[in-house]
Order: structure tokens, then C-alpha cells, then sequence
């Protein structure tokens, strides 16, 4: 190892110091003492203090060079004086002037005032400032970067410290929140309907602690240059994974994310920690942190994309440090916690293997939500502040009923959720004797209710939740989970297993659907500043055959001697419609060319999700064999409203009246037209959208599985015809929505959902 620069071998020093002091042992304040002159001494500051945030209050806890009286006497309200903008902000601040800043606030008990220069910096562990740390010098001078670092680095490894009571119980000295552990309620929404009791597990991992510093900064340079070699081995692996050659496709989003992961300013930073005296975990984590805090500053869209893929690969070389890369070992009541999850991302874990999925943010259209929708796995997001008061291993109730998360629950709440889960099941079992009985309206209008599935898993609860028939089979999943393009052998073994799940029910497999925020590893797409209007769906089918007749392939021979029922995505013209289809054409000829038998009967569909084909119905008449609405992208693009933005995805409603109109006059058509019409976005699986849409005339729906029983018994109480006169009525009413009119014209004849 060459010799470390100058800024790097200070920081040993201050790190290796701060050591000696933990181990010293001695009372808390003893120690604290110590720390802040030891500080002050080895950056040549005057003055050094440590504020640890009580409440909302930022508490003085130890000086060295102001007066020992203000200790424990100063305290400044969140936001008040300088500590207060750093504990805010979260970000450093350094000024040659202090007392002239407008928001500086004397104090005079400290004896502050012959102090010009000030730099402070947050303390912050798992995304929570819980204190602030501060250099003062009488000469007015900007601090150098370096010092900045090396002050941060300390905040860093105080933070941990003081985390892992090495001053011995701060707690008891002051009431201070070092870590939460307190019970708390967290309000967000649901995403995927459920209730989970179970551990939390952190996407995004912290250092354990007490591997913040290390002994060995050789040992922990050679971790590092494992833990790199590891997540570039994949990166590449994934990106040599590409055996399928389509050509012309752009492969920039993965080769981006190999060259970040190449940067040499990226593993410089890293490193330069390592050999300060960290641990490479704690190393990562501090280039993480400054990944993060740009984030917040950046608006330029392809930085901050830039800097979202920065902190993936600081994510994964910490799962790679703490030797579990992919997630492999999760304790069975996993409940991931992240800020946001990709598609990719949940099915890289396993859905199956997670009791419940917690997000700060997200989105309930998103593919993540509709995925752990279909494995009936808990979901709620856009928990605010979720990440700051959860520690890893915590319990975490997960209620995806009311849309909240109970962290460190009393014993109490634990046993009332436990109640409410054996009510759930009874409700399950009363959905389980409707089971085998037929989907039927009050006035005795017979509803077919199909399964929305993507995971060969999911065509199992096709008897479990009484469906009749998979509606929906979305084949991209199989994509997103593997890194390799699957081979044709794969692709026929998937759509046999769903065909053999499904018995003698009907199978719409819907061709693949990528781009978007569905993206695969094995199928490079460029990245796009408008992906949900870019090239995804069936525009990449017909731009690049190569995939889609590989597709068309497999399921032609997995149907062989059965029915193949086929749909296409995102289709905007007859026209794409037909291109499509007679690819489909192609492969059965081809097939009864090799001598093969071919499917017994062919169906061949076509999704509405675009506006554009909504109006082209009535063209479809003797060209397609069925249509599927797809409800989610049609109202994404209806109202103009991005599904994966929770911003706008909620700022509009299906039972808007315009939106009702539209799927109405999709339904007439398609009539008039002779086409058989299903919907199948999400809506469908919710009981009072699945009225309205059977009202409009709809008597096909598909939904994921935790829909089916309480769609089936909200049906029973609709009287279609008197709803439907109803509603007819209100198409052109100026109001947003309906929803609220229709829940209350319901209710009103016992018919509440
Ligand atoms: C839809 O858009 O409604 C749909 C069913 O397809 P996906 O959600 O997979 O885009
Ligand atoms: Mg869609």
C-alpha cells in the first residue's frame, strides 16, 4: 500500500486518538471532555463542542473553549442559531464570520463572542441528526476542505460511537434519542393489501455497529478490493449475460452502471477512508452519505440519476461487504425496509420470501406494487420518515389495512394485530366457501373473475382464490428475475407449469412488456427522459422481432395440442396490432412446417392502454379475436398522470366521470364489434371500481388474487341495472370523481362494498 497523503494520515491520527479515548473507560462526561479537547488540539482549533439534539432542542454536552458553565445550560430550539441550521440541514456549515451570519444567536453564558470562524457538522446515524459537532477559531477564516472532511469523518465515527453506548449510557446522563426505541405509528398507504408482524431488514444496510474503525486498514483495504471485484463481476456478468443479440439496441444503461462502478473517483473516496482508519463498511457508508446529500441538492435529471445509481452501487458493495449481496439471508419474517424499490430490485430478493415490504416512498401503480400484489405479500409505502426511526432487526407491524407501520410495537398492539389476523382468516375462509360458486349480481348477471399473474407461483392461487382462469399472465417477470435472457427451453417450461397450474381454465398470456419502469438485465433499453411514452411493450416487439418471435415460439410449443390465448401490450394502431399478429401466424406456420402439431385453438388479443386505441375499436371488428383493457396505463395516459409518480398517480380517479365514459364507450364498441372485452388493470380487483365497471357492462374482470373473494361478495349485492341508470345518469357531471356519490347510492341499498 503506498503511503497515505497528508489530509489521510491527520485523520488516522484524530481516529486513532478518538480509540484510545472509548477504551479509557471513565465516567461519560469524563470522556466526552476528553474527546472535544483532543479535537480541538489535533485540528488547532480554539474552541470544539459537541450538541446532541434532546427533543427539539440541541443541547451543548461538552466544550472545550467556551465556558464549562453554558455545558448542559445552552440549548437552542430546532433551527435556532448556527447549530440549529446544521441540525436542520443536515449539511456542514463553515463561516469566516460567524456572529455576522443573520441567523447567528449569541449566547453568553458560552463566551462565545471573540470567535469568528466556525465549522459544524451534523451527527448523524441511519439518516437521523441527532447531534451537531463544532470547530471555532478566533482568526476569520474559511475552514479548508480537508478539514471539513476530517471534522466529518469524526462526526461519523462519534455518531456510531455514541450508537454503541462506547461512552457508556448517554442515556442516562441526559434524556438524549440515540437510537429509537421508543413504540411508533407511521402513516402511508397501502400498496398491497395484508397485515405482516415481523423483523425489519434494511435495502439499504447500515455499518454494524462497532465496525467503524478498524485495527487493520490493510486487512480492510484488501475487504474492500473484494467486495468491488464481487459487484463488478456481476455487473459484467450481467451484461455478458446478453447471449441473445439484438443488435442495435443501445446497452447504455448497464454499461453506465459498469463504469460508474469503474470510476476511479469512486474507489479513491473509498479508499481514502479505509486508509483514514475506517472500516471499509463505515467507508462506504460515508461515500454513500455524500452521494445522498448531493441528491438532495442536484436537480439537473441525468446527475441525479447519475447520483441514484451511485448510491446502488454503495448499496450493493455494502450487502457485498456484509457478505450478502443479493439479500440470500433473510430471517422468515422478513420486512423489507427501503426507500424505494424497483421491480427488478423485489424479485431479485424473492418476493416470496418477505412477510411484508415497507417504502418511504413508491408508488401504488408501480410494477413493485403490482407485484407484490400478485404474491399477496403485504405492502404499504410513502411512509414518511420510515427509514430515520428504523433500526434493522426492530419488529415492525405492517398493516396493509389502514396503510401504517408499527414500529417496536407495545405487546399490546402486537396482540390486537394478532386478533386481527385471525379475523382476516375467517374473513378468508368465508371467501374460500364462495370459492366454488360463480360470480353472480343480485339481479342475476353472470361476472367471469380472472386472476392477474406474472410468477409461475401465483397460478397456483388460481383454485385457492375460486378464479376462472388467468387473465392477465404477465411474461416479463420471468425476465426481470433472471440475469440471462431465458433460453427457449426456460420460456416453454414456465408456460407449461402455468398451463398445468391452470387445469382446464383458460391462460391469457400477455407477450412481453418491458421498458417503462419494468426493465430487464438481460435486455438493454436505453435510457429515455420519457421511458412510460418511450420504447417499451410491443414497440420493442416490433422493432426488434428477435425477442418477440422467440417468445411466440415458446408459447406456440407449449400450447401444443391446447389453447393458446396471446395479447400484446401497449398497442397505439391496428396496424401494430396486426404486425404482431401475424408474427404469431409466423411461428404456427413455422411450426406445422416441422412436421409439429401446433395449438389446438388460437385466440389472439389486444390490450387497450392506449387513448388511441381506445377510438379504434369498432376497426378491430373481425381482426382481433378478444380485447383486455388495461386500466392502468390507459388512465396514465387519460390524465396525462405518470402511474409510478405518487405525486399525480392519485391526483385523478378511474370513477371519474370522464374516465367511466371512456371505459364505457371502449365496452359498447367492442360489443357493437362482436369482441369479447375484459378489464384487467388493478382497478378491477377493488370492490367498488369492479361495480362501477359491471355497471358500465362489463362482465370480464382480472385481478390479483386478494381481490377475487371480496370483488365476488360485493358483486352479489349490485343490482347491475338500477346502478347502471344510475351512472348513466352522472357520465357528464362536472365533479372529479364519482366515488364518493356511488359508495353513498350504494350503501343506501344495503349494497356498500
Ligand atoms: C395495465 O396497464 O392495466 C396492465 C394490466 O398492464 P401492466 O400493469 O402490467 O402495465
Ligand atoms: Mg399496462
Amino acid at each position: 500500500m503506498s503511503a497515505p497523503p497528508a489530509s489521510i494520515s491527520g485523520a488516522r491520527i484524530l481516529l486513532r486518538r478518538l480509540r484510545e479515548i472509548m477504551q479509557a473507560g471513565g465516567a461519560t462526561q469524563e470522556r466526552l471532555d476528553k474527546l472535544v479537547q483532543m479535537i480541538a488540539a489535533t485540528m488547532v482549533a480554539d474552541v470544539c463542542s459537541i450538541y446532541l439534539r434532546r427533543g427539539r432542542v440541541n443541547e451543548l454536552f461538552a466544550t472545550e473553549g467556551l465556558k464549562r458553565e453554558a455545558v448542559h445550560a445552552t440549548r437552542l430550539r430546532e433551527g435556532e442559531g448556527l447549530v440549529g441550521i446544521v441540525s436542520e440541514t443536515g449539511r456542514p456549515l463553515n463561516l469566516a464570520d460567524a456572529q455576522r451570519h443573520p441567523r447567528f444567536s449569541f449566547r453568553p453564558e458560552t463566551g462565545e463572542d471573540p470567535f469568528n470562524a466556525f465549522l459544524g457538522v451534523p451527527i448523524v446515524r441511519s439518516e437521523r441528526v441527532f447531534g451537531v459537532l463544532v470547530v471555532q477559531n478566533r482568526a476569520s477564516r474559511v475552514y479548508g476542505d480537508e478539514e471539513v472532511e476530517a471534522l466529518q469523518l469524526i462526526a461519523q465515527v462519534l455518531a456510531e460511537m455514541v450508537a454503541a453506548n462506547a461512552f457508556g449510557d448517554l442515556s442516562e446522563l441526559r434524556e438524549v434519542e440515540i437510537k429509537p426505541s421508543k413504540p411508533e405509528r407511521l402513516s402511508g398507504r397501502v400498496f398491497s393489501e395484508g397485515i405482516a408482524i415481523g423483523r425489519a431488514v434494511l435495502h439499504e444496510p447500515h455499518t454494524p455497529l462497532g465496525r467503524i474503525v478498524a485495527d487493520d486498514p490493510e486487512a480492510e483495504e484488501k475487504r474492500l478490493n473484494e467486495a468491488l471485484a464481487q459487484v463488478r463481476a456481476r455487473l459484467t456478468a450481467m451484461l455478458e449475460g446478453d447471449e441473445f443479440s439484438i443488435t442495435g439496441v443501445s446497452r447504455d444503461v448497464l454499461e453506465t452502471f459498469r463504469m460508474l462502478a469503474h470510476d476511479p473517483s469512486w474507489e479513491t473516496r473509498l479508499k481514502g477512508g479505509v486508509r483514514a482508519g475506517l472500516s471499509a463498511d463505515a467507508a462506504v457508508e460515508r461515500v454513500r452519505g455524500e452521494h445522498r446529500a448531493r441528491l438532495a441538492s442536484v436537480k439537473d435529471s441525468l446527475l441525479r440519476e447519475q447520483l441514484h445509481d451511485l448510491e446502488d452501487l454503495d448499496n450493493r458493495l455494502l450487502r457485498a461487504l456484509a457478505g450478502d449481496e443479493r439479500g440470500a439471508v433473510l430471517p422468515e419474517d422478513a420486512i423489507l425496509i427501503a426507500r424505494n424499490l424497483g421491480p427488478a430490485e423485489l424479485l431479485e430478493y424473492g418476493v416470496h420470501r418477505l412477510s411484508g415490504l415497507a417504502l418511504e416512498e413508491g408508488s401504488p401503480y408501480g410494477h413493485a406494487a403490482i407485484i407484490a400484489r400478485a404474491a399477496g405479500v403485504p405492502m404499504v409505502g410513502r411512509l414518511a420518515g420510515l427509514l430515520s426511526r428504523t433500526e434493522a432487526g426492530d419488529a415492525v407491524i405492517l398493516d396493509g389495512e389502514q396503510g401504517e407501520a408499527r414500529l417496536r410495537p407495545e405487546p399490546e398492539v402486537v396482540r390486537a394485530y394478532e386478533q386481527r389476523l385471525t379475523l382476516r382468516s375467517a374473513r378468508a375462509a368465508e371467501y374460500a366457501r364462495l370459492r366454488d360458486q360463480p360470480a353472480v349480481t343480485k339481479d342475476g348477471v353472470r361476472i367471469t373473475l380472472l386472476l392477474n399473474a406474472g410468477l409461475s407461483l401465483d397460478a397456483h392461487h388460481l383454485a385457492e382464490a375460486g378464479a376462472e382462469g388467468i387473465g392477465l399472465f404477465r411474461t416479463e417477470f420471468q425476465f426481470m428475475v433472471s440475469e440471462k435472457l431465458p433460453k427457449l427451453e426456460q420460456q416453454i417450461g414456465l408456460y407449461r407449469d402455468v398451463l398445468a397450474a391452470a387445469g382446464d381454465k383458460p391462460v391469457t398470456f400477455r407477450t412481453l412488456d418491458l421498458g417503462g419502469d419494468k426493465m430487464a438485465a438481460s435486455v438493454a433499453i436505453e435510457r429515455e427522459e420519457n421511458p412510460a411514452l418511450g420504447w417499451r411493450a410491443v414497440r420493442i416487439g416490433l422493432d426488434r422481432p428477435a425477442l418477440l418471435r422467440y417468445q411466440l415460439r415458446a408459447l406456440v410449443e407449449a400450447t401444443e395440442g391446447a389453447r393458446l390465448r396471446v395479447m400484446f401490450p401497449l398497442v397505439a394502431t391496428i396496424a401494430e396490432f396486426e404486425a404482431a399478429r401475424n408474427f404469431v401466424e409466423r411461428e404456427i406456420a413455422a411450426a406445422k412446417a416441422k412436421k409439429r402439431q401446433g395449438p389446438a385453438a388460437v385466440e389472439i388479443g389486444v390490450m387497450v392502454e392506449t387513448p388511441a386505441l381506445a377510438f379504434a375499436v369498432p376497426g378491430l371488428k373481425g381482426r382481433a379475436d378478444f380485447l383486455s383493457v388495461g386500466a392502468n396505463d390507459l388512465m396514465q395516459y387519460f390524465f396525462a398522470a405518470d402511474r409510478g409518480n405518487p405525486r399525480v398517480a392519485e391526483r385523478y380517479d378511474v370513477l371519474a366521470p370522464s374516465a367511466l365514459r371512456l371505459l364505457k364507450q371502449i365496452r359498447d364498441d367492442a360489443r357493437a364489434a362482436d369482441l369479447d372485452v375484459s378489464i384487467c388493470g388493478d382497478a378491477a380487483g377493488k370492490p367498488l371500481e369492479a361495480m362501477a365497471f359491471v355497471a358500465l357492462g362489463y362482465d370480464r374482470l382480472s385481478m390479483p388474487a386478494s381481490g377475487i373473494g371480496p370483488v365476488k361478495l360485493a358483486l352479489a349485492k349490485l343490482d347491475v341495472a338500477a346502478t347502471r341508470e344510475w351512472l348513466d345518469e352522472r357520465l357528464y357531471d362536472p365533479a372529479p370523481s364519482l366515488r364518493a356519490a356511488l359508495s353513498a347510492f350504494l350503501k343506501e341499498r344495503g349494497a356498500a362494498p
